[in-house]
Formats: structure tokens, C-alpha cells, sequence
């Protein structure tokens, strides 16, 4: 690896035109992946249970073989290269340590297989990173004798000794239970911010994604779907999978048919009217589409004691801490709003219903984003 600071190819990785199947091509598990991370970057790849993200992070790290496309690390041609010699360190979700060592010596384990470092360097980095992940006080112990975030930040602590162009990770918090979770998550956006060295990672929950990403990588079925900061893919999401996938709760997706009114165009479905902005008008004029998916998210719905675009039933508020879920329903459809803490009484039967209409996007038939 280049020394801090030394221009932001470190770390940089591209992964081009990547395929990977399985059983003769019978399972595709991931196809027409581009992805270039630039150095130092967070970049997490996230989707469902079998969209591809972990067979996309394996071929990173060399422990699959692509069906075709490359991956490059720093610039160079990283593909037909074995795992080892790629410069890149992952954590994985099982921690792995080995239990009749240390913690100093598993930390060192991979150190000790580069005979070219002197042993002064390896203990060196290895209380270096000790001290990073604040667990130099375990270094002597057993791995039964920690917790389970200690345990993984001892497997952090194993990569960062490698010094590393990049860390992989592939859900390595998914075995701690909510709080440490939480906490790790903090931690290891600090560790990465102060080594200044890219990671990829790996997790299908889209609220880590949000968390730590710089880049987010959005996968469903072995295709990428979206690449953007937390902030794009949240507020534009390009298509109706990226829009449901990200965020809690989920949007609002009202199926309308497309109608010229005296006042212009509107969305129609089964419990309300709502017009178009001009933008929206423009488009569908244009392209001449029939029906919409129409989304909002769900800090746009406004609740309100009058007016409003329609009137829903209330069927129950979920408390959020200082924001509430406003779940209610109408013509059989459950729609959901975010309003502050305890503005909408839970004694109320009915709701009357704004959308902030220039906050919403149109989907067309094939789930693709219109405007
Ligand atoms: P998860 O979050 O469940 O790990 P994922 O998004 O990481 O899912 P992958 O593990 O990359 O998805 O799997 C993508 C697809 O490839 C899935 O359909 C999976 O069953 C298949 N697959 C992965 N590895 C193999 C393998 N070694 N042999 C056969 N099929 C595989």
C-alpha cells in the first residue's frame, strides 16, 4: 500500500462488466456489475437474500472466479490473481479467531505469514490497531474470555494489521445483537474516516447501508440496480425496487390511471385525484402513458384536521422515538405517514390526507422512473 495521502488512486478498485453463474450457468448470480470506487471510499453493496452482493464482494477479493469482466485494484489488473496477492483484507460475518491463541497473536496471524517484516513491525501494528479499536487491554487474552464485539473487532483488527489497499467486509455485525450493532457500525465508519482506506461492504440492511455508505450500490436479481450517495438513492431512486428497498417505512405506491381534467393532467386511483405538477404533466403527455405508479414517500404525506387530497381511515400509530408511523388505509389500500412525536391522537377514526405533490415520482408499467 502507497503512504496516507498519497493521491486518491489508493484503494481505488473497478469492477467491469463483472459475470459470475453457477451450475453451468444455470444460476446467474451476478451480471453487468460496474462499479469504480474511487480511493478511500465507503462503498456498500446492498439488496435482498441472493441479489449477488456477496458473489460480487468474492470476486473482489479472488475467491471466486469470474465467468467474465475484471476487477482492478489501484489501476492494475487484479483478475486472474490469487486471492493473496491482491493486496485487499476481508472481515467476514462468522468471527473465525482461533481459540487457543490470543487475541495479540490471532491479530498477528496473517502478519506472520509475510516473512519480509521484522517482528518489531508486526507488534508495532498490532498495538496500533489494538489502540484504534480501543481493545489494547485484551491483547493477552483467549477470544472466549471477550465479548462479542470485542471478538470482532479483533477480526478488524486482523485485516487493518495488513495494511491493505482496500477492506472487504461481508455483514460482519450481523451476529451482534441490535445495540452493538448500532455501535459497530459508528466505530468502523470512525476506523475507516481515520485510515482513509476504501472499503466495500456488504449487508442487505438497508438502514446500514444508509449509515455508512459514501457510495451505495443498490442489487436485485444480479443486477445493480442504482449507484448514488444515501441522499440520491433515497430521493431519487431510479426505479420502484430502489424506492421499496430503501427506507423505513416504505413509500407510498398508488397504482393511477393517467386522466386530462379541466385543470389539467391528474392521477387517479381508487380513493383520490391528484394533479400532476408541471413537470410531471410534461411527461407523461409526451410519452403518453396510460398509468402510473405514483410514490411518496412517506414523510410527505401531511395529515391535516381539513381539506387535503383524501380522507384515510387510522389504524394505528407506531412510535419511532421523536417521529411517529402513521399507518392508515383507504379504498383498502395501506398507505403510511411520518409525522412528529404525538401530533396525530390515536383516539382519531379518520385522517384528512395532503401529499406533497412536489415530492413525489412516477413509475411506469415496467417499474422504471419516469420523472
Ligand atoms: P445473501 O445475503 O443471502 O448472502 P447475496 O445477495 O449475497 O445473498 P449471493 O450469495 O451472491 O447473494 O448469491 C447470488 C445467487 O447465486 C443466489 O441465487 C445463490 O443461491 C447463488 N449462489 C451463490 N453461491 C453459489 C454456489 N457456490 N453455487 C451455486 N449457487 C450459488
Amino acid at each position: 500500500a502507497a503512504p496516507p495521502g498519497a493521491g486518491d488512486t489508493e484503494g481505488q478498485i473497478r469492477i467491469e462488466n463483472l459475470r459470475k453463474t453457477f451450475d453451468n450457468g444455470e444460476i446467474i448470480a451476478c451480471d453487468d456489475v460496474n462499479i469504480k470506487t474511487e480511493g478511500g471510499e465507503f462503498v456498500v453493496l446492498v439488496g435482498p437474500s441472493g441479489c449477488g452482493k456477496t458473489t460480487t464482494l468474492r470476486c473482489i477479493a479472488g475467491l471466486e472466479e469470474p465467468d467474465e469482466g475484471k476487477i482492478l485494484v489501484d489501476g492494475e489488473d487484479v483478475t486472474g490473481k490469487k486471492s493473496k496477492d491482491r493486496d485487499l483484507a476481508f472481515v467476514f460475518q462468522s468471527i473465525a479467531l482461533f481459540p487457543h491463541m490470543t487475541v495479540r497473536k490471532n491479530m498477528r496471524f496473517g502478519l506472520d505469514m509475510k516473512t519480509d517484516l521484522p517482528k518489531s513491525e508486526k507488534n508495532q501494528r498490532v498495538e496500533e490497531a489494538a489502540e484504534t479499536l480501543g481493545i489494547e487491554e485484551t491483547l493477552d487474552r483467549k477470544p472466549s474470555a471477550l465479548s462479542g464485539g470485542q471478538q470482532q473487532r479483533v477480526s478488524l483488527g486482523r485485516a487493518m494489521v495488513m495494511e491493505p489497499a482496500a477492506f472487504l467486509l461481508d455483514e460482519p455485525f450481523s451476529a451482534l445483537d441490535a445495540n452493538l450493532r448500532d455501535h459497530m457500525r459508528v466505530e468502523v465508519k470512525k476506523i475507516q474516516r481515520r485510515l482513509d482506506t476504501a472499503m466495500v461492504f456488504v449487508t442487505h440492511d438497508q438502514e446500514e447501508a444508509m449509515t455508512l455508505g459514501d457510495k451505495i450500490v443498490v442489487m436485485d436479481d444480479g443486477y445493480v440496480q442504482q449507484i448514488g450517495t444515501p441522499y440520491d438513492i433515497y430521493n431519487e431512486p431510479k426505479n420502484r425496487f430502489v424506492a421499496d428497498f430503501i427506507g423505513s417505512p416504505s413509500p407510498n405506491l398508488i397504482d393511477c390511471t393517467v386522466e386530462e381534467t379541466s385543470e389539467g393532467v391528474a392521477f387517479v386511483s381508487d380513493f383520490c385525484t391528484i394533479p400532476a405538477t408541471d413537470e410531471q404533466a410534461e411527461a407523461v403527455r409526451e410519452r403518453g402513458d396510460e398509468t402510473v405508479v405514483y410514490g411518496v414517500r412517506p414523510e410527505y404525506l401531511n395529515i391535516r384536521e381539513e381539506g387535503g387530497h383524501f380522507v384515510a381511515q387510522l389504524d394505528v400509530i407506531e412510535p419511532l422515538g421523536d417521529r411517529d408511523a402513521v399507518h392508515i388505509s383507504s379504498g383498502g389500500t395501506p398507505l403510511s405517514a411520518v409525522t412528529p412525536q404525538g401530533e396525530v391522537s390515536k383516539d382519531r377514526e379518520t385522517v384528512n390526507v395532503q401529499i406533497r405533490t412536489d415530492e413525489s415520482w412516477l413509475f411506469d408499467e415496467e417499474g422504471d422512473r419516469i420523472v
